[in-house]
């Protein structure tokens, strides 16, 4: 194989390790992301049903008040009676009662749903509140876990890069350029082995000539479809 592209075969090597323990990295982070998210969602949901079982307590309150005024209405219109006259008034009066009563009973039964859905929310956002006691303490863990391992990943990384910059080193400066502009527009792979007249890269058929030469090993050359650098490693027999 051609000096050149064995020392860019080696530097991608080198490179593509590289993006794993970054990808690594990332995938610890985004584990932690994603946990960290579920706590937020989780003290959202508390918080919505503490915000509903105010509501409720608040419209009980006004029920309650309402029930008040109605009975002491009532029991005003009760005194009253005594002192009317005549049946007409009497029946008014019986009548008005009677609606006071029916609407602070109506009252009442609100005031008792109201009253059973509040313990429902309450039992809901104890056991809520439980699990999220338990996950914070979880994610606390979780949180020390990634740290230890992204530190331990990050240790790999360094000695990596300097082997990186070693390699480099070994190539022309702009060969280098053209390497890494490459592997930026190329998902990573910016050299590809070629098997069968295929490149590995973008998998579409070179030109049988365009082949030929690179068989041969000695220059390098671009994948027409992708642009990539190809080269060529006969096929390994087997004994
Ligand atoms: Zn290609």
């Amino acid at each position: 194989m051609n000096e050149h592209i064995a020392q860019l075969v080696a530097i991608q090597a080198i490179d593509l390790e590289i993006d794993k323990i970054d990808n690594a990295v990332k995938s610890e982070q985004n584990r932690l992301d994603e946990r960290i998210f579920a706590l937020a969602e989780r003290e959202a949901t508390i918080n919505e049903l503490q915000a509903k079982i105010t509501s409720c307590e608040q419209e009980t309150r006004t029920l309650e008040d309402e029930v008040a005024d109605k009975m002491s209405h009532v029991r005003e219109r009760q005194s009253k009676m005594m002192q009317v006259q005549t049946g007409r008034e009497q029946t008014a009066l019986l009548k008005e009662i009677e609606d006071a009563k029916k609407n602070a009973k109506e009252n009442e039964e609100k005031m008792i749903n109201l009253m059973e859905d509040t313990e429902k929310l309450k039992v809901q956002s104890e056991e809520e509140l439980n699990l999220l006691k338990g996950e914070k303490k979880l994610v606390a863990e979780e949180t020390e876990n990634v740290r230890s391992n992204i530190e331990k990943i990050k240790k790999g990384r360094k000695a990596k890069d300097t082997e990186r910059n070693k390699q480099a080193k070994k190539i022309k400066e702009n060969t280098l350029r053209k390497y890494n502009t490459l592997r930026d527009r190329r998902n990573g792979l910016a050299v590809v082995n070629v098997i069968s007249g295929v490149c590995q890269g973008c998998f579409m058929a070179i030109p049988p000539q365009r082949f030929n030469m690179l068989l041969r090993g000695d220059t390098m050359f671009d994948c027409p479809t992708c642009q990539r650098i190809m080269y060529y490693t006969p096929p390994i027999e087997e004994k």
